[in-house]
């Protein structure tokens, strides 16, 4: 039966507006989708596939809940990234799945150990620096301990990335603040160099930084909004593109069937 009223994404859009990353991107920078929100609205079961299709290969969600459902949704192996919350109970299966997650505390990092050791496996840790937006991150205090926990750890802790958030990209009076973090984070990967294995990822751009800040795109972008065809921020698209002409498409659209049409003559109420 069919419902009259649906969702609808648009494969040629997702397409286009890949084509369009990539060529912002260089050829060695892996891109994560971001699908966290439920895929920002589009619906992780129906757009993973999608994306797959069209040769994404790497995820990143906000929580392991989220990261089930795309493990579900999957049409081959492609990795899976959790930014944000991870509980206790959670960490058994997000090891054994072979799931990649932020820590961004020792209490964390500790608990993924004593489970990596418990399964004998490797938990694929990204370790999430502190450079100024204030939400999550190892601060600098940390970074001693930090350094000297996981190449002691070596064995059950993989580094599968050192990461960060720049707070606001898409704004301009952000900037000066975002260069600030740059230096920052600069300064965390000289600091962390040691336990940077060349199977890590460094990564630190959101779509604003993507188009904004080349030099921040390092191993792997995480790129959310622009992927579905939507810009940052209006000031995002004026500084990007010359032509007045939006360059990406939108993937979701809204359909109803009509139900009725009548003529009404004017002045009439209605
Ligand atoms: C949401 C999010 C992104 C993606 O942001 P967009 O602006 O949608 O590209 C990247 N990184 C982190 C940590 C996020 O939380």
């Amino acid at each position: 039966m069919e419902n009259t009223s649906r969702i609808e994404l648009s494969r040629s859009a997702l397409q286009h507006n890949f084509n369009f990353l990539r060529e912002k991107v260089s050829a060695g920078t892996l891109i994560s989708h971001v699908v966290k929100g439920n895929a920002y609205g589009h619906g992780i079961a129906e757009f993973i596939p999608l994306a797959q299709d069209l040769g994404a290969q790497h995820f990143s969600v906000f929580d392991a809940h989220e990261a089930y459902r795309v493990k579900q949704s999957l049409l081959a192996p492609a990795g899976i990234m959790i930014m944000g919350m991870v509980q206790d109970e959670q960490l058994e299966w997000i090891i054994g799945q072979g799931i990649e997650f932020y820590v961004f505390d020792l209490e964390r990092l500790e608990k993924a150990l004593t489970w990596a050791r418990k399964l004998g496996k490797q938990a694929k840790v990204h370790i999430e620096l502190e450079t100024g937006m204030n939400r999550s991150g190892f601060e600098t205090d940390k970074w001693p301990y930090l350094l000297q926990f996981l190449s002691q750890n070596q064995e059950y802790l993989e580094v599968a990335g050192i990461c960060t958030h720049f707070a606001g990209a898409e704004n301009f009076a952000n900037h000066l603040r975002i260069k600030q973090q740059v230096k920052q984070f600069r300064k965390g990967l000289s600091y962390l160099n040691e336990i940077k294995k060349p199977n890590t990822k460094l990564h630190s751009s959101c779509s604003a930084a993507v188009l904004r800040f080349p030099r921040t795109h390092y191993d792997m972008v995480r790129v959310g909004i622009l992927q579905y065809g939507l810009w940052p921020s209006v000031e995002t698209f004026i500084s990007t593109e010359e032509s007045e002409q939006d360059p990406l498409k939108r993937v979701l659209s809204w359909k109803s069937r009509i139900m009725n049409l009548k003529t009404v003559p004017k002045g009439e109420y209605i």
